[in-house]
């Protein structure tokens, strides 16, 4: 039972390393199709609070919720390896370095998380991998390796291996930030092809074109707080906060 009514919500989400407050007091609702970027300086706080949503950094205090469950739930160890597997299952990640198995090929990549955590059997694995990786433009490299990839194929994989598990969430945390640039635009447009799909998305970016182009909300963070958010035509081009002009002028 809850009285969630949000698909995604943040409540008073505060991190602390010792005397440093990364998150301090963050409240954010995310709704189910909804598409957020998330903006800011570099240590403000984004990437903690994308790892945070799965429960990779574990707040200080506050509460994570996706579709009506608390992720971030108090239990006794064993229930709770137990119930955070099976909500991280529901959220899918890509980093900024796609982090693929280099000694599996892509196929094995992609089927390896839904065979070992769903129980479905090779062939399964396997037809649900081709339909993935066909998903994002990479199904004739199916029988590559990692090191046979140039950095946009591989996050395009990286994505495709997330989308293989199903999840109701996916969090980019600067995804595109260590490609070349003429490989940036391969990975923005399979991210673009999931936000037309109705995937709910978390995605840190310092593309505010990409930002512009793709999100219903745009957040800008600043030390630990959200100083500001609103539709991107309101936060790229008429910020209320003097913070969010002065981090823009840098940017755009
Ligand atoms: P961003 O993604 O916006 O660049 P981060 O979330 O990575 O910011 O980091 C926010 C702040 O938290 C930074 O000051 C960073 O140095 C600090 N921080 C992150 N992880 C740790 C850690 N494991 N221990 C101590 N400080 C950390
Ligand atoms: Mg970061």
């Amino acid at each position: 039972m809850t009285d969630t009514q949000h698909f995604v919500e943040i409540r008073h989400a505060q991190k602390a390393y010792g005397d440093l407050e990364v998150l301090k007091d963050i409240s954010l609702n995310v709704e189910r199709g909804q598409i957020v970027a998330i903006i800011g300086p570099s240590g403000s706080g984004k990437s903690t609070l994308l790892r945070a949503i799965n429960d990779l950094d574990a707040l200080t205090s506050g509460e994570i919720w996706l579709d009506g469950v608390q992720v971030n739930k108090t239990l006794p160890h064993r229930q709770y390896e137990k119930h955070i597997n099976q909500m991280r299952q529901q959220i899918g990640m890509v980093f900024q370095h796609f982090n693929l198995f280099p000694h599996l090929n892509v196929r094995d990549n992609v089927t390896m998380a839904p065979k070992l955590l769903k129980g479905i059997s090779k062939a399964e694995a396997d037809t649900l991998a081709e339909e993935q990786l066909a998903h994002v433009g990479m199904l004739e490299r199916i029988d590559f390796y990692p090191s046979q990839l140039s950095g946009g194929q591989k996050q395009r994989v990286a994505i495709a291996r997330a989308l293989a598990m199903k999840p109701k969430l996916m969090l980019f945390d600067e995804a595109t930030s260590a490609l070349d640039p003429e490989l940036v635009e391969e990975v923005n447009l399979v991210m673009k092809k999931l936000a037309e799909e109705d995937m709910t998305m978390i995605i840190v970016t310092h593309e505010m074109d990409f930002a512009a182009s793709v999100c219903d909300r745009v957040l800008f963070m600043d030390q630990g707080v959200v100083v500001e958010e609103g539709p991107p035509e309101k936060i790229f081009r008429n910020p209320d906060k003097d913070r969010t002009r002065e981090f823009l002028r840098k940017h755009l």
